[in-house]
């Protein structure tokens, strides 16, 4: 994916940015924290992908040989739209140029295996494919990121549903902590965590995710095929 565009429409000029990079928060709901086993934290857990790992809707998720157990993270993404450093919670928002529905598509099997041994979760978390987003509605559509409903469905099966509002970090103050250790730069993504319901995809499926206010994400499965 080139690029991050923002349409206001009314015949103002859209605003496109190249996508930078994608910080990650892990556990940021407790219901989601406790279905794998993990405590709630007590600061926002950061991780990284690469935007190598980003599609638009329309593509498909493609599920690498090395994994046989793919799971689907539905969450709200943030796009940077200005650049900041130790940004305060109260001016955090307005760095945000727009929002869009993501998939943190996650290869729990690999992820598992690095938990035991205290390695990162770069590869469970980076392969190509694995940031399905949304197009993006511009900010000020969306007073309050806090008010809005997150679901995924699984072939017109609903899987995960929850609510912005259950975040444990809100999104002004992941913003704010993650500018303490990251300048913010436009074009970099936030994807905020995930609500409970994570679940393994095969090949074939279908993922619709839906956020209120955001144009749908719609994306299918498909295995890889091995080069070798
Ligand atoms: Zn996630």
């Amino acid at each position: 994916m080139e690029e991050c565009r923002i349409s206001y429409g009314d015949g103002q000029q859209d605003q496109v940015f190249r996508p930078g990079k994608l910080l990650c928060i892990g556990r940021n709901y407790a219901a989601h924290a406790a279905e794998l086993g993990n405590a709630v934290p007590k600061q926002p857990m950061i991780f990284l992908k690469p935007a190598s790992s980003l599609i638009p809707s329309g593509d498909s998720v493609v599920i690498p040989t090395s994994s046989n157990d793919v799971h689907h993270e539905v969450e709200l993404v943030c796009l940077i739209g200005k650049r900041g450093k130790n940004i305060l919670q109260e001016d955090a928002l307005s760095h945000i140029a727009g929002f869009a529905v993501g998939l943190d598509m996650t290869a729990r099997d690999i992820q598992q295996k690095a938990k035991e041994k205290g390695h990162p979760w770069s590869v469970a978390k980076g392969f190509d494919t694995f940031a399905p987003l949304g197009a993006f509605v511009p900010s000020v559509r969306v007073p309050d990121p806090q008010s809005l409903d997150v679901h995924l469905e699984v072939n017109g099966e609903v899987r995960q549903h929850g609510h912005t509002s259950d975040m444990i970090f809100p999104v002004a103050q992941l913003i704010s902590y993650c500018s303490s250790i990251f300048t913010l730069m436009p074009g970099d993504l936030l994807f905020t965590g995930t609500p409970e319901g994570v679940a393994a995809v095969k090949p074939g499926d279908t993922m619709k995710a839906r956020i209120s206010g955001l144009p749908l994400l719609d994306v299918s499965v498909e295995k890889e095929v091995s080069a070798f």
